[in-house]
């Protein structure tokens, strides 16, 4: 039998889960300092919720999900994203009669894609993701994505570039989609399939075209930019006033059209400057979607919201060299020797536990010395030693591995020493 993880899957080790807890635990804190709350949705959606949300010009939709047909036949997806959900579960529990408005969601798990696997690109990866849902206020587009940027500094990221554009509204789109056609009609036989396809349908797309991104008539399309009205240059150059008022820099790139098609008005990705990063620099994307809750049944609230992969987040921590203090966890092992002290050992490591202090024993009747180099290697702050002399003085040998020192500690004060050291070691750290 030779059974392989599947393609674009991977298992995260014991010895790397660490790092991603570490990262969980920094983002759920940035969750609560921005008052942002846990949703979560089901892995699989019936189909049709991302052929409608997503869009069906997609890359998406059109290649990269995992849709079966299940017993009772209807097709399902596996979630390739995030906010699809989110939106549909606004509109089912009608979250837009919350007295607390916008309401304020994030969400972290799996995402499944059908993607070509490369360093940064999975087929099952992990997104979080937030959605401000229900405001059209600037100063939310702010606050989005300097939520997203600050989870990024948190986690020591210096080599970080912030791109934003405004797609405009729809009368803005309207009147770009038509000089897009103009532009690309002529020539559109020099293009892939896709873009063929494209075209007409939504030749915004075109822009976002990872097979053609280098064909010059890329360079010369017409920009959305000429093309917003006043309300929509409005709201960007409101956006980018925020932003100022947060001290967060940010470039402009008008062919920033994103990959989905609910985005309107801002969008913006961040990406990692950090030399080694490989092809990929993309860490995070985002945008606008005033117009998606009501495609989806609900009333015209309008949303902003972003995703990142933890993958991208850790890739791009390693690229920049940054190095992670791995604490130990372990404050004592404990070591019996014989068979009385073994039951001994057995009480006092679960008595231990129960006192929220770490502990670890051997079950492999292992020698003393070699348990003293299991205690080393797991970094253990002590080892206990109980041996015959120690049982019958009720005792128990309490070596501090940091220091070397050791002493007998009687049974009925052992725990509160343990407690009274470790914290004068934390403050001494
Ligand atoms: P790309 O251009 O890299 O394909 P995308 O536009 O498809 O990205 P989004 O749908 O905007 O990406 O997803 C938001 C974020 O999710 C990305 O910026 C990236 O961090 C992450 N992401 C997307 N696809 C993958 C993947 N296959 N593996 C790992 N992370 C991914
Ligand atoms: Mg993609």
């Amino acid at each position: 039998m030779d059974i392989k993880v599947p393609r674009g899957t991977q298992d995260i080790l014991p010895s790397e889960t660490g790092k991603w807890q570490v990262v969980e635990e920094l983002i759920r804190e940035q969750c609560r300092m921005y008052q942002y709350k846990e949703i979560r949705t089901p892995v699989f959606e019936h189909t049709e919720l991302f052929t409608r949300s997503v869009g069906d010009t997609t890359d998406i939709v059109q290649k990269e999900m995992y849709t079966f047909q299940d017993r009772g036949n209807r097709s399902l997806t596996l979630r390739p994203e995030g906010t699809a959900s989110a939106v549909r579960a606004f509109v089912e529990h009608k979250m837009f009669g919350y007295a607390d408005q916008p309401v304020k969601l994030y969400y972290m798990g799996p995402m499944f894609r059908y993607e070509r696997q490369q360093a940064g690109r999975y087929r099952q990866f992990v997104q979080f993701g937030i959605e401000a849902i229900g405001s059209a206020d600037p100063a939310i587009d702010a606050e989005v994505i300097s939520l997203a940027m600050s989870v990024y500094q948190k986690a020591g990221l210096k080599k970080l570039k912030l791109v934003i554009n405004s797609l405009g509204d729809t009368d803005s789109r309207v009147s770009h989609k038509t000089a897009l056609v103009s532009h690309f009609e002529p020539h559109i036989a020099e293009f892939c399939s896709d873009c063929q396809n494209r075209l007409q349908k939504n030749p915004l797309r075109i822009l976002d075209c990872k097979v053609d991104r280098n064909h010059p008539l890329m360079e010369t399309a017409p920009s959305l930019a000429d093309f917003l009205n006043e309300e929509s240059a409005a709201y960007f150059d409101k956006v980018k006033e925020y932003l100022s008022i947060l001290n967060i820099p940010f470039e402009i790139d008008t062919n920033l059209v994103r990959g989905l098609d609910y985005y309107n008005h801002t969008a913006f990705e961040i990406m990692s400057a950090a030399e080694g990063f490989g092809a990929i620099t993309t860490l995070a994307g985002g945008g606008r979607y005033n117009g998606l809750v009501e495609e989806l049944g609900g009333p015209n609230a309008p949303g902003i919201g972003f995703a990142m992969s933890i993958e991208r987040l850790l890739l791009a921590i390693e690229a920049e060299n940054n190095e992670w203090s791995e604490q130990s966890t372990l404050d004592v092992y404990v070591i019996g020797l014989g068979e009385a002290a073994k039951k001994k050992a057995v009480e006092l490591t679960y008595q231990l536990r129960q006192q929220k202090i770490t502990a670890e024993m051997d079950y492999l009747d292992r020698k003393m010395k070699t348990q003293m180099k299991s205690a080393d290697r797991l970094g253990a702050k002590y080892v206990i030693v109980i041996g015959d002399d120690e049982l019958e003085k009720e005792s128990v040998m309490l070596k501090d591995l940091a220091t070397g020192t050791q002493n007998l500690v009687p049974l009925s004060s052992l725990i509160d020493q343990i407690k009274t050291s470790s914290t004068q070691l934390e403050a001494e750290e």
